[in-house]
C-alpha cells in the first residue's frame, strides 16, 4: 500500500502512462480529468436517448444507456473504494464503457455490424467497445489542440474491453499507445478495468430484471424460478412480511446487488491477499484476480440466461429490435448509395463505409427514427 492508501497493484495516476498527446497538467489529477472530458462530450450526452432495452420510446422510466452508465459509475466506486483501487479510474472507464453504443441496442449493433462487413469485407466490421474508443480518440471534436479526448492510457485501456484480432491488428498499426497490445500477448487490463467489466455484469442483470418487471414482461412466476431471486424475496418478505409488488422486486433486486458485489470485494481481497501483485503492471501479468465466486459466477450466468430467454427474446422485444434491425439496414443503405441522405460529415477524408458507420453509430434511438422517416417515408413505431 502506498503514502495514498491504494492498493499496490491499483492504478497510481502519477505512474500513469499519459495520454497520447502529452499536456501540462498535474499528474495525480489525470483520471480526473479523464472523467470531466467524458462527461462533458457529446456522445455522453446522446446516452440518455439510446436504449438498454426497450427502446426509448416505449417509456420514460426504462434504463438507458446513461442511467446504466450512471448505475455501473457508481457500484464500481463503492467496489473501488473497498478494495483500495483507484476510484477516479474506474468512474471514467464506467461512464465511458458505453459510449460506442448504436442507436437501438444490441439489436442495432448487430445490424451495423452486417451492413459494414457486407460493405466491406475487410473493414473489420463494428464493435462497440472499439467504437467507444474510437469516439474519445478521434470523433469527439471539443478540444483545441487535438481530435478527440485526448484520454489517459489506462481509461483508454478499459474502454476497450474487447477487440477481435482484425481490429486488434488495425489498432496496433494507428494507436501511438498500443492500447491493444494486451490482447496480442494476453494479458489483462489494470484492476480497474478488471473491476468495471464485472460490475457492469451486476448492474444490468438487476435493472434488466427491474425493468423487466416494470414492463409486464416479467412476471413473479418466472421471478420465482430462479433459485437466487426465489431466496432473496423469501429473505426480503423475512424482513418485512407486507411487502410486495415493485417495493418488493426492489427489496430483492437491492440484496442482490449487495450480494454480488460483496461477494466480488470479497473474492477479490483473498486473491490480492494471496498474489499481491506490487504494481498495476505486475497485476496485468498475472490472471485475473477481480473475481466472483465461482457460486456467485454461477448464479450471474443463470440471471443472464434468464434474461435472454424470458426478456431478450420475448415476442415483444424481439418485434421491436426486428424493426429496428430494419432502421438500421435502411439508413446505412441511404446513407451510403444516395447522395441526397447523405451525413453531413461527407468529405472527411475517413472511407465512405467508415464515415456512414460513424454517423450511424451516433445516433440516438430517436433520431434514427425520424432520420428514417425521412428518407423511406415510412413510420416505423407508433
Ligand atoms: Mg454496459
Amino acid at each position: 500500500m502506498d503514502g495514498g492508501g491504494l492498493l499496490s497493484g491499483a492504478s497510481d495516476p502519477a505512474r500513469s502512462r499519459g495520454r497520447p498527446i502529452a499536456e501540462t497538467e498535474a499528474p495525480a489529477l489525470i483520471y480526473q480529468r479523464d472523467r470531466e472530458r467524458i462527461v462533458q462530450c457529446t456522445a455522453f450526452r446522446r446516452l440518455v436517448y439510446k436504449t438498454q432495452v426497450f427502446l426509448n420510446h416505449e417509456g420514460d422510466l426504462f434504463r438507458t444507456r446513461l442511467t446504466h452508465s450512471l448505475e455501473v459509475a457508481q457500484l464500481g466506486r463503492s467496489a473501488a473504494r473497498r478494495l483500495r483501487l483507484n476510484e477516479d479510474l474506474v468512474e471514467a472507464i464506467s461512464l465511458a464503457h458505453d459510449l460506442g453504443h448504436t442507436p437501438f441496442g444490441h439489436a442495432g449493433q448487430e445490424a451495423l455490424n452486417e451492413c459494414v462487413l457486407r460493405a466491406d469485407p475487410v473493414s473489420g466490421g463494428f464493435e462497440h467497445n472499439l467504437h467507444s474508443l474510437r469516439i474519445v480518440d478521434r470523433l469527439e471534436q471539443l478540444f483545441p489542440g487535438f481530435d478527440g479526448l485526448n484520454l489517459s492510457f489506462e481509461t483508454r485501456e478499459g474502454i476497450l474491453k474487447h477487440c477481435s484480432p482484425t481490429n486488434v491488428a488495425q489498432l496496433l498499426r494507428i494507436d501511438p499507445q498500443g492500447v491493444a497490445q494486451r490482447f496480442v500477448d494476453r494479458t489483462q487490463p489494470s484492476l480497474e478495468a478488471q473491476l468495471c467489466n464485472l460490475v457492469d455484469q451486476i448492474a444490468y442483470n438487476a435493472h434488466d430484471i427491474d425493468d423487466g418487471y416494470r414492463s409486464g414482461l416479467l412476471t413473479d412466476e418466472q421471478l420465482d424460478g430462479v433459485q437466487v431471486l426465489a431466496q432473496l424475496r423469501a429473505d426480503s418478505l423475512r424482513a418485512a412480511p407486507r411487502l410486495e409488488g415493485r417495493r418488493l422486486l426492489f427489496d430483492v433486486l437491492r440484496r442482490l446487488v449487495e450480494r454480488h458485489l460483496g461477494d466480488l470485494v470479497a473474492t477479490t481481497s483473498r486473491a490480492l491477499l494471496q498474489r499481491p501483485p506490487a504494481t498495476s503492471d505486475a497485476a496485468r501479468r498475472l490472471p485475473p484476480l477481480v473475481q466472483m465466486s465461482s457460486e456467485v459466477a454461477e448464479e450471474s450466468a443463470a440471471l443472464k440466461e434468464f434474461l435472454r430467454t424470458y426478456l431478450y427474446r420475448h415476442p415483444r422485444v424481439a418485434e421491436t429490435t426486428g424493426l429496428a434491425r430494419q432502421v438500421v439496414h435502411d439508413l446505412f443503405r441511404a446513407y451510403l448509395h444516395d447522395s441526397s441522405a447523405q451525413s453531413p460529415e461527407a468529405g472527411s477524408p475517413e472511407g465512405a463505409v467508415r464515415r456512414v458507420a460513424d454517423y450511424l453509430a451516433g445516433m440516438t434511438d430517436r433520431f434514427a427514427l425520424r432520420e428514417h422517416e425521412r428518407i423511406t417515408g415510412k413510420r416505423v413505431f407508433g
